[in-house]
């Protein structure tokens, strides 16, 4: 049965984790089973049963590891929450899925951070977790409403409910997703067979733990692999190389804005051997793959994703197959149709909605019946709510979200088409660009950029350099200029939030 914590490779003194410091900390794959089994028996005692919610408002560390797969391994519901966040925001994530207990970092009840007040809120259960070496403790600090009795340690099941996450809310209110241990473990097994990990291999871990990118491709295929993961609390460009050289590290995946801060950053001589680069989560632009593989001599692999697909649904492939800058690669593990708006298929070379089938792909929203309906066809295809078609060669071109595509006068343009036209100004650092009224068009093309330090270019030079790219009508009509690119915790870029803000600065 291919639950989360028995596809975790078992080999015993392989390292499963190692957390980087003075001194570093490093987990063995039976140090790792060994912990989840003690923290899972301690969350029965303390009565957490099958289909229980418990949320996890921890940074990425062994306590973080250890209580996400304890919680899964006791068929109860991990929902793990940006440490972050404000009082609100944990509030309504605690509600939305009726959290029973909330884990926190020691020290958060006497401080009475906001996950904990957040918690009191609706009478959860609160829980201290910090780890001693690779010990990881629990101390129960607010009872809330979990009973004085204690609950059997269970036994998971296929398709138990293992993961609640949210997306991310870039089109509307965040949807709750959840994912069942079969929804993971696919998505685990495909990720492992397209990057061919093996035990070998180690990976960095820069994303965050609280979304499907880092929990994932990040930490959950690498343990699948036999491989190790070093956990950093965070991503940090001046610690990055030190850790990476120093643990042998061979990989790592990361959102295109840390790609770009690292190349922004020193980079290490020599450069380490690096087998490949991940790239997902958000477009990477032609310009960052190129000089991403000349800084790093390693190809870069772009791939695409999303939280109701259990993380990934396409990669471009290793060499010696051919990686295509540009497009998301092919699907893997992962059926993939262009349909039209009725949920038929469209010819190669055909734009329409980028629709997905497979294990990996969640059943459906959480008390969302509006968003269920509409989100799977007959044939029982998943929207992704992505515009975009297949070259020849089947590789997918993802051409936009639909619920962004700009509508000028009835021409539908794609943002990310403008955005790489621009970005591919040398002076340019980052392009967004994003649908603005108008009274003519009904929209029309805007952008926001951030230029390169020391650079300079206006709107008459940039506009004139799209022109040479792109026709006439996708050329933005408004520009803003910025320092800085408003993103989500994760390095998402939200246009709808980049639109906002241009426009508040016009107030
Ligand atoms: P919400 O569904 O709440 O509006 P969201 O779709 O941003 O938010 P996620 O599940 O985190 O939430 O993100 C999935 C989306 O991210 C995809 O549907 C796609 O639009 C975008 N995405 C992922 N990978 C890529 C990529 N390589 N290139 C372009 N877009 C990507
Ligand atoms: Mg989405």
């Amino acid at each position: 049965m291919p639950t989360l914590t028995n596809t975790i490779s078992p080999q015993g003194d392989a390292p499963a984790v190692i957390v980087p410091g003075s001194p570093a900390v490093p987990l063995s794959y039976s140090q790792l089973h060994e912990q989840i089994g003690s923290f899972q028996q301690r969350l029965a005692a303390l009565g957490i049963a099958a289909a229980d919610a418990v949320s996890i408002a921890l940074p990425n560390t062994l306590p973080f590891i250890v209580s996400f797969l304890a919680v899964a391994a006791q068929r109860a519901i991990a929902a793990p929450l940006n440490p972050a966040y404000k009082q609100a925001e944990f509030e309504f994530y605690i509600d939305d899925i009726k959290s029973k207990l909330v884990i926190v970092p020691r020290g958060a009840a006497k401080e009475d951070a906001p996950a904990v007040k957040a918690a009191r809120t609706f009478g959860a259960a609160v829980a201290e977790v910090w780890a001693e070496g690779p010990q990881v403790r629990l101390e129960l600090v607010v009872k809330g409403a979990l009973g004085a009795r204690a609950a059997p340690v269970a036994t998971a099941e296929d398709e138990d409910v293992a993961l609640v996450l949210h997306t991310s809310g870039t089109t509307g209110r965040p949807k709750a997703v959840p994912l069942t241990h079969r929804n993971l473990t696919r998505t685990m097994e495909n990720i492992k067979n397209t990057y061919q990990l093996t035990p070998a291999d180690r990976t960095y871990l820069v994303m965050p733990l609280f979304h499907v990118h880092g929990l994932l491709a990040g930490f959950l295929a690498p343990l699948r692999s036999g491989g190790t993961v070093i956990v950093p609390p965070r991503f940090s460009a001046s610690t990055f190389w030190r850790d990476f050289t120093a643990h042998g590290a061979n990989w790592y995946t990361a959102v295109p804005t840390i790609h770009q801060i690292l190349l922004k950053s020193p980079l290490p001589n020599p450069v380490p051997k690096i087998r490949f680069i991940r790239s997902c989560s958000s477009p990477l632009s032609p310009t960052t793959f190129h000089a991403l593989e000349a800084a790093l001599k390693a190809p870069v692999l772009e791939a695409y994703a999303m939280t109701e697909a259990a993380h990934q649904m396409t990669s471009n492939p290793l060499p010696p197959a051919v990686r295509k800058p540009g497009t998301v690669g092919l699907g893997q593990g992962v059926e993939v149709a262009i349909l039209d708006d009725h949920g038929n298929p469209l010819p190669q070379g055909k734009e329409g909605e980028i629709c997905i089938r497979g294990e990996n792909v969640t059943k459906g929203y959480i008390n969302n019946p509006a968003a269920n309906a509409s989100s799977f066809t007959a044939q029982g295809f998943f929207r992704t709510g992505d515009q975009g078609k297949k070259d020849e060669d089947g590789y997918v071109i993802i051409t936009g979200r639909i619920k962004e595509l700009i509508n000028r006068g009835g021409e539908k343009i794609s943002p990310i088409e403008v955005d790489n036209a621009i970005s591919a100004h040398p002076a340019v650092a980052e392009a967004v660009s994003f649908a603005v009224d108008s009274e003519l068009y009904g929209q029309e093309v805007a952008a926001a950029v951030v230029l390169k330090e020391g650079q300079k270019a206006d709107q008459h030079e940039l506009a004139k350099w799209v022109e040479q790219r792109l026709a006439k009508f996708k050329i933005p009509t408004k520009w803003y200029f910025t320092e800085h690119m408003p993103k989500t915790a994760t390095g998402k870029i939200q246009r709808r939030i980049v639109a906002e803000e241009m426009a508040k600065r016009e107030k």
